[in-house]
């Protein structure tokens, strides 16, 4: 079967409306489980879900745009569910789809196929599942990596999903380990860039704020839940053994350089203020 013919048959492919997680086909709940979390909203207008197809009728699309050389951004336009630049690493040893759009087209299939074999698809956390099982299947099956420890988060469980705990590479030059903090599986992916530095994929468990000069870390950011101070020092400990020099998140967001020490300094700012160090200055 052809990566097209494939594709044809995905456009009766449900996904929740709001966050654009798969469910596939009914039965649906009544609410989608990750809108219904604390960490997301259900529309006061109600539930509501949509398919690939349909959203494709309605002139969304894939944009995909090469951030660095070996690492492609995978978005929508105009933006489907939460709106998410999925990451596509690329390495000599196979191809990694981190955090997948809740859409799939043939933009998206070729530019992926043309980059060589895909070895896997990770999410960094559950809001980032998007049409995860479409994209295995097209790409012959690919194991869809999902962090034990949210896997009651995951709405379709495809053949191809497989539950992890421990940090380990999926293929040489991509190093996965769970943070937690945002969701208890919060997952970063930690990558040899082309020029030998170290590239953190970091989701939405550590976010660079404007122009990547500081990063912060939340609960939820539409509801603006923070994390204590404990956990942000967790964190920050976790990922200072990993050495990386740029970070991205699951958007737009990217610390450009020095991104270990902006996140250490980071979380030293956070955690003085969420101890009331700086009570006086409010
Ligand atoms: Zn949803």
């Amino acid at each position: 079967m052809s990566e097209s013919t494939a594709l044809l048959r995905t456009a009766d492919h449900v996904v929740c409306a709001t966050c654009a997680v798969e469910y596939g086909r009914e039965p649906l709940p009544d609410v989608c489980v990750i809108c219904a979390d604390e960490r997301q909203w259900v529309p006061r207008s109600g539930q509501a879900w949509t398919t690939v197809g349909r959203l494709l009728e309605a002139g969304h699309r894939t944009v995909v745009e090469e951030l660095e050389p070996g690492l492609l951004g995978i978005g929508t336009e105009p933006s489907v569910g939460i709106g998410q630049i999925g990451k596509l690493v690329v390495t000599d040893h196979g191809n990694v789809l981190f955090d997948v759009p809740g859409l799939i087209d043939d933009d998206a299939v070729d530019a992926i196929a043309s980059r060589g074999r895909l070895a896997a698809i990770v999410a960094s956390h559950p809001h980032m599942y998007g049409v995860q099982s479409l994209y295995s299947r097209v790409f012959a099956d690919a194991p869809i990596l999902v962090a034990r420890a949210d896997a009651s988060f995951l709405p379709l469980r495809a053949p191809a999903v497989r539950l992890w705990d421990e940090a380990h590479e999926i293929v040489p030059d991509v190093h996965l380990e769970q943070i937690g903090g945002h969701f208890p599986g919060s997952t970063v992916a930690l990558v040899t860039g082309v020029d030998g530095q170290g590239v953190l994929l970091a989701g939405d468990g550590i976010f660079p704020g404007p122009e990547g000069r500081t990063v912060s870390f939340l609960r939820s950011y539409p509801n603006r839940i923070p994390l204590s101070a404990a956990v942000v020092r967790r964190i920050a400990d976790q990922v200072e053994r990993l050495e990386f020099e740029r970070l991205y998140n699951n958007f737009r967001g990217v610390v450009p350089e020095g991104a270990g020490e902006v996140v250490e300094r980071s979380a030293q700012r956070y955690i003085e203020w969420v101890s009331g160090e700086h009570d006086d200055l409010t």
